[in-house]
């Protein structure tokens, strides 16, 4: 029989020329098993999404249910589905302000496409604006916004009346004016390898949006329900955007998506032309009710307030001659090295020696540190043993 390696390369098609290609055939709580047996600590959780741990038992048993209970019925929005309107529901009571309103989609590349969609047609404007260096996506509108020109060269020409401006530079916002419709701003820049905004920055951000009518959107599909030791990070910058999109630990483990606004922003993608934005799989129930018990997980259990502490650990131990910095928040966090070829020779040691990193698409001078939000003590140390272990060797 051919091995799963074998088809994988064969039968998928290839993201790049350098897939991490380790098989996994299980996974519980922060440890990924390879079919011999050789075990893992996922130091990304599926790039944030993993936020309560692999196989975590009470989705698993949600999945189950809902399973029993019914797949998909009808495209989102017509029929009345338990599992969406609770999570719906209990999304709302947790966010700040007037966001009120679920759109749900299949992932967050979706997320932004909905939400530059509403944007532009509550304000008849056409301009959108985002940050060098973000990272919104790979759809086409999503990949518009994102601030990589190396990403986005080959894909030319793509959505028109996109400007990108510098995060953290205040003398950038006067670029936002009566044109435009949004500003798109992950509140932490991810994909740029943890950038924070400078204190006051978001507020600036906000107010400037506020003075010219703009609508402002935080992308925190990465920095959502726990990651940054605040449930959203919007909630650590006290500054509450117009629309909030959701996407990776949001399911659970499930694919699932949202864009969130008040009901009189998102309203107006309900007409003029009804239909106007639909899915057929947004908001599936079984990914809704895995969603809702990973929420309902993160809040019983009350895993947002270890997370800082959590953080802390790691950067006491991580203390080595070779590591320029660490940078991030909560368990958010991007490592320095010197150079991107010693990253991935680093990256393949801590792989050979149990332990999974990687990289980050616009800063690849830096290794991840995103595992999942339960991860213990003893295996903060572990990880970081490998770490200080692989730096050695190099
Ligand atoms: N926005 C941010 C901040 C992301 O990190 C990502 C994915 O990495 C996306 C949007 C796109 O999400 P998806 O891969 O689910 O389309």
């Amino acid at each position: 029989m051919l091995s799963n390696r074998h088809l994988f390369f064969e039968n998928l098609a290839q993201t790049s020329g350098f897939p991490l290609s380790l098989e996994i055939e299980r996974a519980s709580g922060c440890w990924l098993y390879s079919p011999g047996g050789k075990r893992y600590l996922d130091l990304i959780a599926g790039v944030s999404v993993s936020n309560i741990g692999h196989n975590n038992p009470a989705v698993i048993s949600a999945v189950k249910d809902q399973a029993d209970t019914h797949l998909h019925l009808m495209v989102y929005g017509e029929f009345i589905q338990k599992p969406q309107v609770r999570l719906a529901e209990m999304l709302c009571r947790f966010l700040p302000g007037k966001l009120n309103s679920v759109f749900y989609t299949n992932s967050g590349s979706e997320a932004v496409e909905g939400a530059i969609k509403l944007s532009r047609r509550y304000t008849g404007r056409h301009e959108i604006i985002s940050f060098n260096n973000a990272y919104h996506g790979s759809t086409l509108g999503a990949l518009s916004v994102t601030g990589n020109e190396a990403q986005k060269r080959a894909f030319r020409p793509l959505v028109p009346s996109v400007r990108h401006i510098d995060f953290n530079c205040t003398a950038s916002l006067s670029e936002i004016s009566r044109d435009t419709a949004c500003v798109l701003v992950e509140p932490v820049q991810g994909e740029a390898g943890i950038i924070l905004p400078e204190s006051g920055f978001l507020h600036k951000l906000r107010e400037k949006c506020h003075e010219q009518g703009a609508l402002l959107i935080f992308d925190e599909i990465q920095t959502g329900f726990g990651r940054t030791g605040r449930l959203f990070a919007m909630e650590l910058f006290e500054v509450v955007p117009d629309i909030v999109l959701f996407a990776k630990s949001f399911g659970g483990g499930l694919p699932l998506g949202a864009f969130v606004s008040s009901k009189e922003i998102m309203i107006s993608l309900s007409n003029n032309p009804a239909l106007g934005h639909i899915t057929t799989f947004g908001g599936h129930p079984v990914s809704c009710a895995a969603g809702l018990a990973s929420f309902k997980y993160i809040i019983d259990n009350d895993l947002v307030s270890n997370v800082e502490k959590k953080g802390f650990l790691f950067r006491k131990l991580l203390d080595h001659p070779s590591i320029r910095e660490v940078r991030g928040i909560g368990l958010l966090m991007a490592v320095e090295l010197e150079d991107e070829d010693i990253v991935k020779k680093f990256i393949e040691k801590c792989i050979d020696k149990g332990l999974v990193t990687d990289w980050f698409l616009f800063n690849g001078k830096c290794f991840r540190i995103s595992p999942p939000l339960i991860i213990s003590e003893k295996e903060t140390e572990y990880a970081c043993n490998v770490i200080l272990e692989s730096l050695n060797e190099l």
